[in-house]
């Protein structure tokens, strides 16, 4: 019971790709008067019973109550506040996750809330919320995009109690536009029947698969051409950055597919999830010159970055591959991971009715979340 089991149910979805990549997804187990939530910074993984933050539950039933601002940042910032104070004491030293209200907000014992990548091709896709209903009926609670954080939290809870209200009972998972999934019950065996289902469900739906296997004929074009293989490239990117920077070179099948021109790099050209956001930015810089040309890498990655306001976590070159580029190897390799997630994502979308980016607006607002930076800054 308790804590024990919670940490059981971190490590097996934590360490499964398929449902968490680069740390994301978040777990919580709560009692009478007390949430146990993921502290930020530790992986689901590898993560212990220190790996949690203890939380006063009456203080965080305040901030249910409390009245903040209607301005964005205002009120984000007096929430995180009431959420720092609601910290049991000796827990100071650790920040809980930022998606600790909404954990708060579902009444039962455990929550396993992920990001994988085959229910993102259904949240990130066009329509998606008819096609849940299509493929779920009515067993799942659909919420749209809305600003991560206090807002989020309130419009779950909003939309969940009109849920029981009107069918009896409460949702089976909880899906998110553009996120991922909440999956809560009292069991934790119950919340492990209910992601098989789910999974179950959407590999049926989805005929076709991400093709990732390496393209050798790829790889030996890169290697054969002194000037345009994929070290070289690196080096430009670095020199075109300006700033001493990691590069990791990622390639598949399916990725070149994206890569072809323009317009078959539109559905990976943004953000589909906050993650995304994060980690390989919102705004991935396209090559489809030729990266040999002199000044080709360099031109685009100026481009990128005036349209952007900053520098690119992804420049994708043409004929060669994604480059994740970050401030260390492993931030350069997780920008890699997440854009290979977001080229899955796409084409598990066309299952979907196509590929539904976030909008414009929420990009801007995790942009500027100030509990996002400090995520971003941890992986980085
Ligand atoms: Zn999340």
């Amino acid at each position: 019971m308790s804590l024990e089991e919670l940490v059981a149910l971190s490590r097996r979805y934590g360490s499964d790709p398929d449902y968490v990549l680069a740390g994301g997804g978040n777990t919580s187990f709560k009692d009478e008067s007390t949430l146990y939530i993921k502290a930020s910074g530790f992986p689901l993984s590898t993560i212990g019973p220190d790996g949690f933050v203890k939380m006063d539950r009456a203080k965080l039933a305040q901030i249910r109550r409390a009245a903040y601002p209607e301005e964005p940042a205002g009120r984000e910032a007096r929430a995180l506040q009431d959420l720092m104070n609601a910290r049991r004491a000796g827990e100071e030293n650790k920040r809980p996750s930022v998606e600790t209200l909404l954990h708060e907000a579902l009444e039962e014992a455990y929550v396993v809330h992920t990001h994988p990548t085959l229910v993102n091709g259904l949240t990130c896709s066009v329509g998606a919320r008819a096609r849940a209903r299509e493929l779920f009926g009515d067993r799942a609670l659909w919420i749209p995009v809305v600003d991560p954080g206090y807002l989020l939290a309130r419009t779950v809870r909003r939309l969940r109690s009109a849920y029981i209200a009107t069918h009896g009972r409460t949702p089976e998972f909880i899906l998110l536009q553009n996120h991922g999934i909440f999956v809560s019950a009292d069991d934790p065996a119950e919340i492990e029947r209910r992601y098989d289902e789910v999974f179950d469900v959407l590999d049926r739906a989805c005929a076709r698969r991400p093709d990732l296997s390496r393209n050798e004929g790829a790889r030996n074009r890169a290697r054969d051409s002194a000037s345009g293989d994929s070290e070289a490239i690196a080096r430009r990117i670095e020199a075109a950055i300006g700033e001493a920077v990691a590069v990791f070179h990622s390639v598949s099948r399916e990725m070149l597919r994206f890569l072809a021109d323009a317009e078959s790099f539109a559905p990976v050209s943004s953000a589909f999830t906050p993650d995304h956001i994060v980690y390989s930015g919102h705004m991935p810089c396209y090559v489809g010159d030729d990266a040999r040309t002199p000044g080709a890498v360099k031109r685009a990655i100026e481009e990128n970055r005036r349209a952007a306001g900053r520098s690119p976590k992804i420049v994708a070159v043409k004929n060669l591959g994604a480059f994740g580029v970050g401030r260390s190897a492993k931030a350069a390799e997780t920008a890699a991971l997440l854009f290979e997630d977001a080229v899955r994502i796409a084409v598990y979308s066309e299952c979907h009715r196509g590929p539904q980016p976030l909008p414009p607006s929420m990009i801007e607002f995790i942009l500027d979340w100030e509990v996002e930076q400090y995520r971003s800054n941890i992986s980085g």
